[in-house]
């Protein structure tokens, strides 16, 4: 069985509090793009093994693969029996959600494998141990995110739009970025904007891109905003890092201007940079869920 895997855009990122555990509560726009990791599921074999071909990923039992599937089985009261190959796509550690999003594509695929055991409310509590993103790719639909990032209500009101996606060649790490941020929710008029957006309201650029985040990410990080700039000089109409980076990403209105720029930009990259051309994925492609082919 060969399944999809996709990457995530957060659209606004606030950071609303922070509970007393330490974690920092959200509200935030999360929209899948068409950018993939492609896992293999074997069943033909007996125990539990997760292979990844990516250097900064680790293979076995510390892979969020191997902890989704050990899950699945031991909730379902199964014996173990998957071998799982991943070949990532996505950036690593690059706030495009790509380990919860294999997490969840496992999760759906044994699922439908060994006849719908749960329900995806049930899958969807599974992924929310597993990390914070992965009960958003149970469905991989738009969805406006609150709690820490595990309470959603789907969004329908997104256009498909075309996204370029920049990876600039650095490291951040998400903890580092929380550690830093100075959390004051300012009462401007944009993020009042935000605060009220309902599943009602139509997203538009101008006033909801926005990422409390990014302020942090970009102090340590000129090549952030190097970035931003020039996918604004190649047409997007809106720009933002996405989750915690250092992935940027530029909207557009027009395919072929997406396209264009992607040409541009991808023929003048920094060495060791990313560049990708995705859609939304308005109606969604669930990690794992478009089962054989
Ligand atoms: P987060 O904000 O949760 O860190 P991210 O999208 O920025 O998410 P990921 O690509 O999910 O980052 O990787 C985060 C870390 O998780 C990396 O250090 C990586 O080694 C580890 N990891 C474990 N399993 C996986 C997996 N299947 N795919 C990617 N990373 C994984």
């Amino acid at each position: 069985m060969e399944i999809l895997s996709p990457a995530k855009i957060n659209l606004f990122l606030l950071v609303t509090g922070k509970r007393p555990d330490g974690y920092h509560t959200l509200f935030s726009l999360m929209a899948p793009v068409s950018l993939y990791d492609v896992l293999g599921v074997n069943f033909d074999c007996s125990g539990l093994s997760v292979t990844c071909d990516h250097p900064e990923v680790p293979s076995g039992e510390s892979n969020l693969a191997f902890k989704a599937a050990a899950l699945f089985f031991e909730t379902a009261r199964l014996e173990k029996q998957a071998a799982i190959t991943i070949h990532k796509n996505i950036p690593v550690a690059a706030g495009l959600g790509g380990g919860s999003s294999n997490a969840a594509a496992v999760l759906n695929s044994l699922n439908i494998r060994f006849g719908n055991v749960f329900t995806t409310d049930q899958l969807m509590a599974m992924g929310a141990g597993l990390g914070a993103d992965v009960p958003f790719f149970i469905n991989s639909r738009p969805a406006l995110a609150t709690g820490i990032g595990e309470t959603l209500e789907l969004y329908d009101n997104l256009p498909q739009l075309p996204v370029l996606l920049i990876h600039p060649n650095i490291s951040v790490s998400t903890a580092a970025v929380y550690k830093s941020l100075k959390f004051t929710l300012t009462k401007d008029k944009k993020i009042s904007n935000i605060l009220s957006f309902t599943k009602q309201t139509l997203f538009d650029a101008k006033a909801h891109l926005e990422n409390d985040l990014e302020a942090v990410s970009v102090a340590r990080h000129p090549e952030i905003s190097e970035a931003k700039q020039r996918l604004l000089d190649s047409g997007a109409t809106g720009v933002l890092m996405s989750g915690s980076g250092p992935t940027v990403f530029g909207l557009f209105s027009a395919l072929r201007d997406a396209e264009n720029a992607y040409h541009r930009l991808a023929g003048n990259a920094a060495p060791g940079e990313d560049i990708f051309l995705t859609t939304l994925l308005t109606d969604g492609i669930a990690a794992g869920k478009h089962g054989p082919s």
